[in-house]
This record gives structure tokens, C-alpha cells and sequence, in this order.
């Protein structure tokens, strides 16, 4: 690639408050019936005021300290000015030169991302387009739903790290639970602003692309319409690979929005940008500014929970898992907490260190064909394995009683019909045989059913061994200890 690619995010949140941003609506989301949680306020009509929810703004203080944001503690709401069906007082609620936070930063693999900001706003009505139908459909009860927006430095430079950041954006307002941030729901937006530029011809200063030495630089473009995290990889990636034809080309990239197609898998021209849009913001005269006091501040930042990356660090010392294990189990807050009642009861029961890594396996590779982590605490709400249960079947490991294979079967079990590990062992005759001794007779005989298998293995064909253990465990139902089962093996083909 002889280009730079300079990638900034735009993110729009829908915020998970009872009611709505300037009036007293409920915020209860799509699954109501089109048009029922409105009033004047958020209709637009005019002559009516509104005014401010303060679970919204404690909201957005609250990730702006989770961000290492600065707090402006003297902020206001400005109007921005447009026209468009799904707004019809003719202008959007939101901040201009005063956001609510500023500097704010996340990381992600080591790099940090500067956000320029956080500000506060409201959403605007919903629109739909029958397909092949005249008309469209607006839908008021998303009209005024508290929205916050995050805008990073033009500081990304490849696709997979902007996908990084929204899913690392969406832990961080899940552990602070302000919002589900589920993309494929529209509560959480991404749209991105791409270009390509030649190295040398430009600095990036104070979060913006500046020309170096009057270069005339390449325009960038936005893309809208990004459903889903591996949409934002795809439609960055495509993005970068046509604008970078058309400079190999020696063509012009055009100033424009483009929306991403997940059928297609493409980026659309919607419209072309004019230059700087004017919305005419100025201070909406109906809100009085704001101030926080330090009070306030100190208070919502002792509201924090323990962070994504905090309990990342925390994991792999508390329970010697690896990295990447405790990712996978801090991704989710109700996944890293039922992580967490596990290795509780696993010490209880004695077990040694070793533990936390062959929970955060079976977890991974096991639990999850049950639980899937994607979706995990709505599946173990409702399900029947408890961190006990799989608690008692980690102790039946680790203590030699059962092997793999028994304890797939007893989590299958418990996953049916719930219940006690050991007394499942017992019932289902999975407790492993440690003690060959009483089998060895059986399995002379199952090795001397393969005379020619016998003979290629002590001319050196050692890979047979596992072709026997097979054999061998298939005849002990899978109870034989694998261990035990290759050492006496190894022993009758000496
Ligand atoms: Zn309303
Ligand atoms: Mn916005």
C-alpha cells in the first residue's frame, strides 16, 4: 500500500434511561407500537420547553470518567439547525462548543485512541421505507430518546482496529450498564470517515488532518448504514481498497456519504457532501446552562465498577489464566461475575491453583455449546447448570474421578436436567478407572485381535499407540484414565 489510511469514528448511542431526554416519554425502545411514547415535546410542537434528564447527563459524566475524560463542569445544549422529515421542529437538541466531556481515551491492543469528544443529544424520529411503496413511515417514539455521541481522532488506520474499538466502546457501556449498545438493534451507531493520503503530504495536529507544505490532500469519505461490528472491519477494508483503485488510477475521490450494503458488500453513493455543512448552531435559549459541581463528579466516580481492562489484569493474576482466556471471560459482566462464583466454590471445595485454567476451558470449549458467550447470561438465567454444578464437575477433574469424556456427558446431563456432578458420575458409571490392573487381561486380548498393527508398531510405528488406546477405550466405555490406559498398553507391547 503506498498510501496512509486516516480513519476517525463516529459513534451514536441510544442510552438506557426510563424516560427520554427532554420530556417525560418512556425510553422503552422499538418493541412498543409506533407512535405510543410521544407528547408535544417530543412531536415538536411549537410553544413547548423542554427539560433536561438528569439520569442522562449522570450517564454520560459517568463514561466520560470511564474514559479519562475531562468533565466540562460548565456545559450547555446549542440547537443545531436542519430539515429533514424525522425532525420536525427543524432543528436537533444537541452540543456544540461545549460538550459534555473532551480528551477522552480507550485502548485497544496497546494503542491508545484519542477521543475528542462526548456530547449529549436527541435522537430523532424513525423512518421507514416500505419497499416499492410512495410513501414513507416516521416513527416518534425514537424522537427524543437520549443519545450520546463519541467522536475519536482521525487516529485509526485499519479496519480491525475499528472494530476493536466498538466492541472494546460497547463492554465498557455494558460494565457500566447505560446502554445495551446492540448494533444490530440500532442503539449503537458507527459511521466512519475514511481517506487515503500520499506519506509526507500531511501532520496530523491537535486530532486534525492538516496539509504539509500546501499538498492538495485527498477528500475523505463517510460511510453510513454499518449494522454490526464485522461491518465496520468490512466496510473500512472495502472503503480503503476503492479509494486506493482510484488514486492507482490517478482519479479523484469524491467528497460524499456512502452507505454500507451488507447483501451486497459495497459501499453506495447516497449523496455528495457540500462543503461543510451549516447548521447555524446556537445556544438552545429554552435549557439553561449547565454546572456540575465537584461533588456531583465524585459521587458518579465512585459509581464505577471495575472496568474491562482492570479485571482483564485482575483474572490473569487472581486465577493464572492466560490473556487470552480472560478476554473471552471479561467480554461480558455477567459472564466474568458467573466466572468469578465458579472459582468461589472451586476453593471451597479445595482445589488447587490449576483450577481457574481448567474452568476457563471448560467454560470456553464446553459451557459455551450450552451457554453460548455471545448471548450468555439470557441462556444461564434460564438454564440448569449453576456455577455449583460446574463448580463440583471442575473438583470431579481435577481430582482424576472422572476423565474429559465422562465430564462432556455429565455437563450434557446437568445441562437436561440439573442436578449433582458426583451423583450423576455415580448413576451414569462414568468414575474413571485409575486402577488398570483388574482390565489388563481384556486388553491383551483387544491388542492381539491386530497381530499386523502389533508387528508395524515395534518396527517403530509409535503413531499406533493412539490406534490401541482407542480400541482399548471403546471396550472401558471411555472410563479408563488416558494416562494409565497409555502406560499399560506401552507395557503389554514391550
Ligand atoms: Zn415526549
Ligand atoms: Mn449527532
Amino acid at each position: 500500500m503506498k498510501y496512509e489510511v486516516i480513519i476517525g469514528l463516529e459513534i451514536h448511542t441510544e442510552l438506557k434511561t426510563a424516560s427520554k431526554m427532554f420530556c417525560r416519554c418512556s425510553n422503552s425502545g422499538p418493541q412498543d407500537r409506533p407512535n405510543t411514547n410521544v407528547c408535544p415535546i417530543c412531536l415538536g410542537h411549537p410553544g413547548t420547553l423542554p427539560y433536561v434528564n438528569q439520569t442522562a447527563i449522570e450517564m454520560a459524566v459517568i463514561l466520560g470518567l470511564a474514559l479519562n475524560g475531562e468533565i466540562n463542569q460548565a456545559s450547555k445544549f446549542d440547537r443545531k439547525n436542519y430539515f429533514y422529515p424525522d425532525l420536525p421542529k427543524g432543528y436537533q437538541i444537541s452540543q456544540y462548543d461545549l460538550p459534555l466531556v473532551q480528551n477522552a481515551k480507550l485502548s485497544v491492543d496497546n494503542q491508545e485512541i484519542a477521543i475528542i469528544r462526548l456530547h449529549l443529544e436527541e435522537d430523532t424520529a424513525k423512518l421507514t421505507h416500505p419497499h416499492q411503496k410512495n410513501y414513507s413511515l416516521a416513527d416518534f417514539n425514537r424522537s427524543g430518546v437520549p443519545l450520546i455521541e463519541l467522536v475519536t481522532g482521525p487516529v485509526i488506520k485499519d479496519g480491525a482496529t475499528a472494530k476493536k474499538f466498538c466492541q472494546k466502546f460497547q463492554q465498557i457501556l455494558r460494565y457500566l450498564d447505560i446502554s445495551d449498545a446492540d448494533m444490530e438493534k440500532g442503539q449503537m451507531r458507527c459511521e466512519a470517515n475514511i481517506s487515503l493520503q500520499t506519506p509526507g503530504s500531511f501532520v496530523i495536529e491537535q486530532n486534525e488532518v492538516r496539509p504539509r507544505n500546501n499538498q492538495e490532500l485527498n477528500a475523505k469519505v463517510e460511510v453510513k448504514n454499518i449494522n454490526s461490528f464485522k461491518a465496520v472491519e468490512k466496510a473500512i477494508n472495502y472503503e480503503i481498497s476503492r479509494q486506493a483503485k482510484i488514486l492507482d488510477e490517478a482519479g479523484l475521490i469524491v467528497a460524499e456519504t456512502r452507505g454500507w450494503s451488507d447483501s451486497q458488500n459495497i459501499t453506495i453513493s447516497q449523496r455528495i457532501k457540500e462543503s461543510a455543512a451549516d447548521y447555524r448552531y446556537f445556544p438552545e435559549p429554552d435549557i439553561p446552562p449547565l454546572h456540575l459541581s465537584d461533588e456531583m463528579i465524585n459521587d458518579l466516580r465512585a459509581k464505577i465498577v471495575e472496568l474491562p481492562e482492570a479485571k482483564t489484569e485482575r483474572f490473569i493474576r487472581e486465577y493464572q489464566i492466560t490473556q487470552a482466556q480472560a478476554e473471552i471471560l471479561t467480554g461480558d459482566k455477567y459472564l466474568a461475575n458467573w466466572y468469578e462464583q465458579v472459582m468461589a466454590e472451586v476453593k471451597n471445595l479445595g482445589a488447587g491453583r490449576q483450577a481457574g485454567q481448567t474452568t476457563a476451558n471448560w467454560i470456553n470449549n464446553e459451557l459455551s455449546k450450552f451457554y453460548p458467550l455471545n448471548n450468555f447470561s439470557a441462556a444461564a438465567t434460564k438454564g440448569k447448570i449453576s456455577p455449583v454444578g460446574l463448580a463440583q464437575l471442575i473438583i470431579l477433574l481435577e481430582n482424576k474421578k472422572i476423565n474429559p469424556t465422562g465430564g462432556q456427558k455429565i455437563l450434557r446431563h446437568l445441562a437436561e436436567h440439573g442436578g449433582q456432578a458426583g451423583t450423576i458420575m455415580t448413576e451414569l458409571g462414568l468414575e474413571q478407572l485409575v486402577d488398570l490392573g483388574g482390565i489388563e487381561g481384556k486388553i491383551k486380548e483387544i491388542i492381539t485381535k491386530f497381530p499386523e498393527q502389533v508387528a508395524a508398531y515395534k518396527k517403530g510405528k509409535e503413531a499406533l499407540l493412539q490406534f490401541f488406546i482407542g480400541q482399548a477405550m471403546a471396550e472401558t466405555k471411555g472410563q479408563a484414565n488416558p494416562q494409565e490406559l497409555e502406560k499399560l498398553i506401552k507395557k503389554i507391547l514391550q
